[in-house]
């Protein structure tokens, strides 16, 4: 009976704890990527915290678990508002307080509003050469940007909960990129200038929107052609056994998606590298030299030592993910 209650929890932590990332994988991968999109003068910059800005690329999706507010900033449920969200949704975060009140925004998430919001901040921290914070907001935007361009990112069905697919959020974002993304191209070039941040965040969350009908229709239809028994199979992970999407469904799946995943972790990459570049000039170009020279303070690696710690403790309910 015992054994019985320890599957049914590492079948639970496989298909639905271990869906709160791009992967974990995949966020560490796009912050990575997006600073060798960097353009000469701002990359050395950039490089030399290369180690920094990829394991701090998950530190979002930690701080959920520690900060009040923090979980709406990875989504946009924007089914909730009709079928045509797209189109009726304003894209100003005033104009769209003013249509549907702060407390409705925060309840579906929020995540183009927040980019804008990091990118103002990440602009300042650049004007104040304030290392601590630019490193920091940096690494977040990144997370940020990653989540905007994750289908499931854009729908209250983020699990397939509400249509029998449960798991998909994590086969998507994680097992898919995991698995293949060694054969993805992320040559991207190299960052550019953008004009309007505020509008490239929701392109992006648009773009991943208009893909999640395709994303839960052929799971669904792939599902049909699989036996239970062939859909799933059993990894070794440390010391147990879980329960996984199998290699063969996986690769069915990605077929039928036609690399979507590639695509989207491409277009997160681009456009992490973009908007640091952006915030930067917006700055006024500060001296990376004297950037370079500053090091990062005490108190801010203990704050996200603490951050850490409290994930770990799950202080704060939260979905798990978006
Ligand atoms: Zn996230």
């Amino acid at each position: 009976m015992k054994k019985h209650i320890f599957i049914f929890l590492v079948i639970m932590t496989s298909l639905g704890l271990s869906s709160y990332r791009w992967g974990f994988y995949a966020h560490r991968r796009i912050n990575r990527l997006a600073v060798f999109t960097i353009p000469p003068e701002l990359m050395g910059f950039y490089k030399k915290h290369i180690v920094y800005l990829t394991e701090n690329a998950i530190n979002p999706d930690q701080r959920r678990y520690a900060v009040d507010n923090e979980a709406p900033r990875h989504y946009i449920d924007l089914d909730v508002y009709g079928d045509s969200a797209l189109q009726v949704v304003p894209h100003n975060w005033f104009d769209a307080v003013e249509k549907y009140t702060e407390d409705t925004l925060q309840a579906y998430g929020i995540v183009p509003w927040h980019i804008t919001l990091m990118k103002f901040l990440l602009t300042k921290a650049f004007e104040e050469k304030d290392l601590d914070k630019i490193l920091r907001y940096s690494a977040d935007i990144g997370h940020y940007i990653g989540d905007s361009n994750v289908p499931l990112h854009t729908t209250e069905n983020y699990n397939g909960q509400m249509t029998g697919q449960y798991g998909i959020h994590g086969f998507w974002e994680s097992r898919l990129p995991e698995l293949y993304a060694d054969d993805y191209d992320f040559f991207v070039g190299k960052a550019e200038y953008v004009d309007n941040v505020q509008e490239r965040a929701w392109e992006a969350v648009t773009a991943a929107h208009l893909a999640m009908d395709s994303v839960l229709s052929f799971e669904k239809e792939l599902s049909k052609r699989f036996p239970e028994s062939k859909k799933y199979s059993y990894e070794e992970r440390g010391n147990s056994t879980i329960k996984v999407y199998s290699k063969k469904y996986s690769h069915a799946y990605d077929q039928m998606l036609d690399g979507m995943v590639e695509r989207r972790m491409r277009a997160s990459i681009k456009m992490v590298g973009d908007i640091w570049y952006t915030c930067w000039v917006d700055a006024g170009q500060p001296d990376v030299e004297v950037l370079k020279s500053l090091e990062i303070e005490e108190k801010t690696k203990k704050q996200m030592e603490e951050e850490k710690k409290k994930w770990e403790q799950r202080t704060v309910k939260s979905r798990e993910h978006n």
